[in-house]
């Protein structure tokens, strides 16, 4: 299964690559915003069937991703979650009204990414 991994920052991409290895997904690509995340949704030669996502980068950022997710026929029910060091409970609503699927506050470990991606890739 690919995954799309979006943040400005190379050593989170990094950080996020290898924890999905440890939960057993080694196939991932990655973009520096949402900018780039779009183009790499609508060009990859292999379909990406999870975004995980960053809030706060340049160019687009991620609910802005997300909106720009959702409003596309054939990317709407692609699931996101969203990587975010704001845990505030308002914060939070954006996220969901935006669309986004589940989010994760940093810092967070391997364990944590695991349960997640379980959670937002079982259909409740
Ligand atoms: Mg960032």
């Amino acid at each position: 299964m690919r995954v799309l991994i979006v943040d400005d920052s190379a050593t989170m991409r990094r950080i996020i690559r290898n924890n999905l290895k440890f939960a057993g997904y080694d196939d991932a690509v990655e973009a520096g915003n949402g900018v780039e995340g779009l183009a790499c949704l609508e060009g990859a030669d292999a379909p990406i069937e999870l975004v995980i996502t960053d809030w706060n980068m340049p160019e687009m950022n991620g609910i802005d991703f997300v909106k720009a997710i959702r409003s596309k026929e054939q990317l709407k029910h692609l699931p996101v979650l969203m990587i975010t060091t704001v845990a505030e409970r308002e914060n939070i609503m954006v996220a969901l009204a935006a669309g986004v699927t589940n989010y994760i506050v940093k810092p967070f470990d391997a364990e944590t990414l695991k349960k997640k991606l379980e959670q937002v890739l079982t259909p409740a």
